[in-house]
């Protein structure tokens, strides 16, 4: 574990939506136990004008507003200042899209900077000229950044040391081994006439083990064709080897 916590600084007009869902459960404890840290910082703060507005209508027209690529720089030059090297990631739908493997890195940190858009998006000056990395959480439009800020910092969180009860949970689960998961059973042995597969309770840790990587490669092949074909890739780059 680090001496210090994991710093998310949110930039956002909602600030009052945080820690929200973050504030319970696994990532909640890990709040209060000082494993991340978290601030929110309104962006309006960083308005000129006595209105404290921080859109303006779109250059060459059209519907909607764009977030001022001035007051979103200030935001961002204080947040940076007081963490100069952490990731600097803007939450929209044209970024890449999140992956766990970045998810690993970014859990790797020291925290990161984290920019919720609201309207038709930020000007796209801000996003070049302070060298701002682009993250989608899916192909579909949210109203504003600050619940795909959300999903990023809760994958981060659960992967940061102490969080997770057992060292092993998260190692097994889906996309850590470039598969998806296996199903899982638990008591009842029976439920509605249906069982338990045999060889998860036979005792044979060699056999479990064998038939979920078997599962899992069986439901990968089934539902992410994309994941399957990575993976047989990779296998033959190793064999190669
Ligand atoms: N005009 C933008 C477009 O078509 O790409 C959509 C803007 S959306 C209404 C407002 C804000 O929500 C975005 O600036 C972004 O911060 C956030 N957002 C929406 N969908 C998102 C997604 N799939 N992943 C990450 N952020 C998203």
């Amino acid at each position: 574990m680090t001496d210090f916590p994991w710093q998310a600084r949110v930039l956002t007009l909602f600030p009052d939506m945080f820690p929200g869902p973050l504030g319970v459960s696994l990532a909640g404890r890990a709040l209060e136990n000082n494993i991340w840290a978290l601030a929110a910082r309104d962006i309006r703060n960083f308005a000129t004008d006595k209105h404290r507005s921080v859109d303006d209508t779109p250059a060459g027209g059209g519907p909607g507003m764009v977030m001022r690529a001035d007051i979103v720089a200030a935001a961002i030059d204080e947040a940076a200042a007081e963490l100069p090297d952490v990731p600097l990631v803007y939450l929209t739908p044209r970024g890449a899209t999140l992956t766990q493997s970045r998810v690993q890195d970014f859990a790797k940190g020291a925290g990161m900077i984290l920019l919720c858009g609201r309207f038709e998006g930020l000007d796209e000056r801000v996003i070049e000229a302070r060298n701002v990395e682009e993250i989608s959480i899916g192909d579909y439009v949210l109203a504003g950044g600050e619940v795909a800020a959300m999903v990023l910092l809760e994958a981060i969180i659960r992967l940061l040391p102490g969080v997770m009860g057992s060292g092993q949970s998260g190692l097994e689960e889906s996309f850590e081994t470039g598969l998806l998961e296996y199903p899982h059973y638990t008591r009842p042995r029976e439920f509605e006439g249906i069982g338990i597969p045999e060889v998860l309770t036979s005792g044979d840790h060699g056999k479990v083990s064998a038939w979920r990587q078997a599962m899992a490669e069986q439901v990968t092949k089934e539902r992410r064709p994309d994941l399957w074909a990575a993976h047989i890739g990779r296998k033959s780059d190793g064999d190669d080897n």
